[in-house]
């Protein structure tokens, strides 16, 4: 496969170096073990760009070719406009829940920042220093869906700023994507720009779980309004979600990312695209080829649309 230059820049803005035929002896460089703390292993790896194989997708980028991969076959195509129907989201049982559930599905966007600030449903709220909303175009095509908060984005307020969040920009840098548009927008009812060219950002949990453990199962019920809210507000054309906390969130799955990845879900009719967590890649450097095949899949699939 050949590469031409606007392929080979936007691989190295990603970090990916294209793989040249070796010799026997040579290897490829061995990922680092993965730390408890994601900031030093990151610190460890970020700058060390890695050989891989040519992705196998093929053509111009940001042009990318159609997947291979194929749709999701169980799932019918999306029901045009993809946006109108309530979420397929369990009932809480409690119907205190409930009732909160209902009441965050009517709020505009101030409403809903204003909610996510003073919410005290779950005990994260006892250890954050902030909450920490989302970012990005307001009506944004493509909407990333994240896990949790780290230290950064617990001091900072905004997902993913930590240095996963860097590698997520440089992703999205290498698909013709942006959270920021030319001014730095980031306020809830952010408009400018384009919105084929900036995404919007929102994570699972609002809340950063202390020292970045997993998101308990009650802490993911009780936050999830608000990021189906979210969805509702955005109405994405496509969806990218990033780790197994998202996944199990939006699709209601405990399946491996391996085992998801590479075809179109659906979340409400909405394409949905799976993907490994930043975080994951910056210890597990080969899959960054599988993740830049998940967004050349993700471009095909929005361009497709
Ligand atoms: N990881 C996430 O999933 N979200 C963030 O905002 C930061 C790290």
């Amino acid at each position: 496969m050949s590469w031409n230059e606007r392929q080979r820049r936007m691989l190295a803005a990603m970090g990916l170096r294209l793989f040249a035929p070796a010799p026997a002896s040579s290897a490829m460089p061995a990922a680092p073990a993965a730390s408890p703390n994601d900031g030093d292993a990151v610190a460890a790896v970020a700058e060390r760009p890695i050989e891989v194989p040519a992705p196998r997708v093929a053509g111009p980028v940001p042009a990318v070719a159609p997947p291979r991969a194929p749709v999701t076959p169980a799932r019918p195509p999306a029901p045009a406009p993809a946006r109108a129907a309530p979420a397929a989201v369990a009932a809480p049982a409690d119907p205190a829940l409930a009732e909160r559930a209902t009441h965050i599905a009517t709020l505009g966007w101030g409403a809903l920042q204003d909610a996510v600030a003073a919410c005290t449903a779950c005990g994260l709220c006892e250890s954050r220093r902030q909450t920490v909303f989302g970012v990005g175009h307001a009506r944004a095509d493509w909407m990333i869906v994240g896990e949790a908060p780290g230290e950064q984005e617990d001091l900072q307020g905004e997902p993913f700023v930590g240095p996963a969040g860097q590698l997520l920009d440089q992703m999205l840098r290498a698909v013709g994507q942006s959270r920021r548009g030319p001014a730095g927008e980031g306020r809830e009812d952010d408009q400018a720009g384009d919105p084929a060219r900036r995404v919007y950002i929102a994570n699972t949990l609002k809340c950063r779980p202390p020292r970045n453990r997993n998101p308990e199962p009650d802490e993911l019920a009780r936050c999830e309004p608000f990021l189906k809210r979210q969805l509702e507000l955005v109405q994405p054309k496509l969806i990218l979600v990033m780790g197994r906390f998202a996944v199990k969130q939006l699709l209601k799955s405990d399946d491996a990312i391996g085992r998801l990845r590479g075809r179109v879900h659906r979340y409400e009719g909405i394409p949905v695209i799976v993907t490994y967590h930043p975080a994951y890649l910056l210890r597990n450097m080969p899959d960054k080829a599988k993740a830049w095949e998940d967004l050349c899949l993700a471009k095909a699939t929005a361009d497709g649309l």
